[in-house]
């Protein structure tokens, strides 16, 4: 059973009934699953959720899944926050997104598509990716027992590539950027049949990524924190939790109050922060990205729109931070705190520190990061110290004075 209403186009509103094989509206947008509210809200309280264990499936009444068999457990939770001390401004948190299942929160996104495509009887499913969505949909495929085929640009980090073959996916490198993947995976569907899973192309991956902002509001208690900084690619997360709030207001369990939402993007590439800057309502593509940070590393986001809407409607911003930043900030939060953060989250990190200095952010208030990958997926700084304890006076190095 589910609570799924129907679907929408983002752009028109126009709807579309539930429990069919769809992608993008008429219109060529996203499609938006929407609830009976009102029968979702009768159905389940607070302290039932809160007495549930493991990790997305635990808000399944939000999901559009119906049959409990087609949930895919690869043992998702619910993702730490965790406080960085010594910061003497109001409360910083950082949402540790590294710990779910193929080290990366697209782990929430693919998990819901992939059970969705199995409950409508998809057999063959295709996306472009920077290399985290495409490690998450080969496990989830996998598990599923549906096949899954994969186009990462060239220089997608090594250990993502590997990691989508292993898990059971076919991979292949394309010669261009995710855009460029995305539209080898169009142009394969009338050849191939297989379904087009890529960001916002089809309804649900946006459902499982709503998961974050039930979990944050559950978190603080049912108190929205004051900001959220999210690294954005396809931006499908903050559209998502933007979402989620919407549904929780809803059926009553937050008020009116929201988040201030960041969208971070690297100067490499920064659609989204010039769009905002420019006053438009959609973004134009970005030549020649670059960043670091493969996540955020779009030049085309289907959702733009829904970003751009949410951090205006939230009194947010798009914030741009440099390449230099990012690395610097991944140093500071690993040396100095003990967390290791993607690049994407140290984007977050940067961001956020900029804010506070602009005055986009009030001392006191109550921030929360998205780390949204284990940084262990990027290569580190190398290490080049040796030791060997048969040189004369060896030990000699490690007494202080
Ligand atoms: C995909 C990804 C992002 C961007 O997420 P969107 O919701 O698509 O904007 C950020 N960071 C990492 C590590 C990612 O894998």
């Amino acid at each position: 059973m589910n609570f799924v209403s129907h679907l929408e186009c983002s752009l028109t509103g126009e709807r579309y009934p539930a429990g069919q094989v769809l992608g993008v509206s008429e219109a060529g947008k996203p499609l938006l699953v929407r609830y009976d509210t009102e029968r979702l809200g009768e159905a389940v309280q607070k302290a039932e959720i809160a007495g549930r264990r493991g990790g997305l499936w635990r808000y399944w009444e939000f999901l559009p899944v119906s049959r409990t068999r087609n949930r895919l457990d690869l043992g998702e939770l619910v993702t730490p926050l965790i406080r960085l001390e010594n910061d003497p401004s109001g409360e910083l948190w950082v949402k540790d997104e590294g710990r779910l299942p193929t080290g990366s929160f697209k782990a929430r996104g693919l998990a819901v598509a992939v059970a969705m495509a199995a409950e409508l009887g998809i057999t063959h499913l295709a996306m472009p990716s920077n290399g985290n969505a495409g490690a998450a949909l080969a496990a989830y495929a996998t598990r599923a027992g549906i096949k899954a085929t994969v186009f990462c640009p060239a220089d997608t980090p090594e250990v993502n590539l590997r990691e989508i073959a292993y898990q059971g996916a076919d991979v292949y490198r394309v010669d261009g950027l995710i855009n460029d993947c995305g539209r080898i995976v169009g142009a394969g569907k009338e050849a191939v049949g297989w379904f087009d899973l890529s960001t916002l192309r089809e309804p649900y991956r946006i459902e499982g990524k709503k998961t974050m902002g039930l979990e944050l509001a559950e978190q603080f208690d049912w108190q929205l924190p004051d900001a959220i900084f999210y690294p954005t690619g396809g931006g499908t997360g903050l559209i998502g939790m933007w979402k989620a709030f919407a549904e929780l207001e809803a059926i009553g369990w937050i008020g009116s109050k929201r988040p201030k939402m960041f969208a971070v993007q690297s100067e490499g590439c920064a659609p989204i922060v010039r769009a905002y800057l420019e006053g438009k309502e959609f973004a134009d593509p970005w030549e020649d990205a670059y960043t670091i940070a493969a996540g955020i590393r779009v030049p085309v986001a289907l959702g733009d729109f829904l970003i751009l809407r949410a951090v205006r409607e939230s009194g947010g911003a798009a914030l741009e931070v440099s390449e230099t930043d990012i690395g610097e900030c991944q140093a500071e939060v690993a040396s100095g705190h003990g967390l290791l953060l993607c690049p994407e989250g140290a984007a977050t990190y940067a961001a956020y520190r900029q804010a506070r200095l602009s005055g986009l952010i009030d001392g006191g208030s109550r921030v929360v990061l998205f780390n949204c990958a284990t940084g262990l997926k990027y290569p580190l700084p190398e290490m080049t110290a040796t030791f060997d304890p048969e040189t004369p006076n060896a030990y000699a190095r490690f007494l202080s004075d």
